[in-house]
């Protein structure tokens, strides 16, 4: 697998105006909080415009995919096609009046500097075996070797975990870096949330373990979970803890990561009560915090996960099971 890592002016102005809409539940508003204090209020005439854009935003544009997956000169031409007239001025109309505001915030050079320690960092061979393993877990047989582009947006909150999305398809994933970071422990949690985001990727191509996930939720006649924060379909939470249990929380990290190894963390232990609690108010069908939730069974499934990994399987139906029995 190759990854190439993108800066592209036209997608960060995408994500600062998108993420101010606070148009899906995974918008940022810490983002938000830090780039108002940086660029001033909003005014009674931005306000209402991204209320207008929101609309064009959540239903018409895919994640901002446009601005990610064509080349940044062709980027507004494509979109003058897909859209109705009406909807492109709203679109355009929101870029053009955020234009200051945006270069007040952007922070080119930072993106670059994180852009070059990232490009050095994935040529080591500890993350490129990382890599492989992910590769060989999550992908089908026929969908293996392939390219990544990973593009990247900015992080503005200091001392923030690194957070990534892959809503583009199957070639592309954005990673948000901590601008104000530059500390090693870092930029292993930005390789490990690639290789979270990259596992989506080769599990939503995976259509024989996608089958047995749908399968085994129908037979165990699991509805929908009531998680914090989290209010998705029992198919995803299940697909997210398979990840999870790998990287960023789990064995991979712990295998291949020097300084991040988010198992180890002082927190986990000081709070194995609410781990525990957690548990139980999902078994009760309780509302219940989906990262206490996660800590819980990464722990579990530590030795399964370990066993997959230092036997060199990939991901089958006997996996699935064990996984999908915690959720009974
Ligand atoms: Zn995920």
């Amino acid at each position: 697998m190759r990854i190439n890592f993108k800066i592209s002016k036209a997608a960060n102005k995408y994500f600062f105006i998108s993420n101010l809409t606070e148009w899906h539940f995974s918008s940022r508003s810490s983002y938000n909080k830090v780039w108002l204090e940086k660029s001033g209020p909003l005014s009674f005439k931005e306000k209402e415009a991204l209320r207008t854009v929101k609309r064009v935003i959540k239903s018409k544009l895919h994640y901002g995919r446009q601005f990610f997956l064509y080349p940044q000169r062709r980027v507004w031409t494509a979109l003058k096609r897909e859209l109705n007239p009406a909807d492109y001025l709203t679109l355009k109309n929101a870029f053009n009046l955020f234009d200051r505001r945006f270069e007040k915030v952007w922070l080119r050079g930072k993106l670059v500097k994180w852009k070059s320690s990232l490009e050095k960092a994935i040529r080591s061979a500890i993350y490129q075996k990382c890599f492989k393993e992910v590769e060989r877990l999550f992908s089908s047989r026929k969908a293996r070797s392939r390219n990544l582009t990973v593009h990247l947006l900015p992080c503005p909150v200091k001392d923030k975990h690194p957070a990534g999305s892959a809503n583009l398809g199957s070639t592309a994933i954005t990673l948000e870096v901590p601008v104000y970071n530059s500390e090693q422990w870092f930029l292993e949690a930005a390789l490990a949330i690639i290789a979270h985001e990259f596992s989506h990727i080769l599990l939503d191509d995976n259509l024989k373990i996608k089958r047995l996930i749908e399968k085994s939720i129908k037979r165990r006649k699991l509805r929908d979970f009531k998680l914090i924060n989290r209010k998705r379909p029992s198919k995803e939470i299940v697909q997210e803890i398979l990840i999870d249990i790998f990287v960023p929380t789990g064995y991979l990290s712990h295998k291949f990561l020097k300084e991040y190894s988010p198992l180890s963390r002082t927190s986990y232990f000081a709070n194995l009560d609410r781990i525990f609690g957690e548990f139980l108010n999902f078994k009760q069908k309780k509302l219940a915090n989906f990262y206490w939730l996660e800590a819980y069974l990464t722990w579990q499934l530590y030795p399964l996960a370990a066993y997959y990994v230092e036997r060199g399987k990939s991901l089958d139906s006997r996996f699935v099971e064990e996984v999908l029995r915690y959720f009974e």
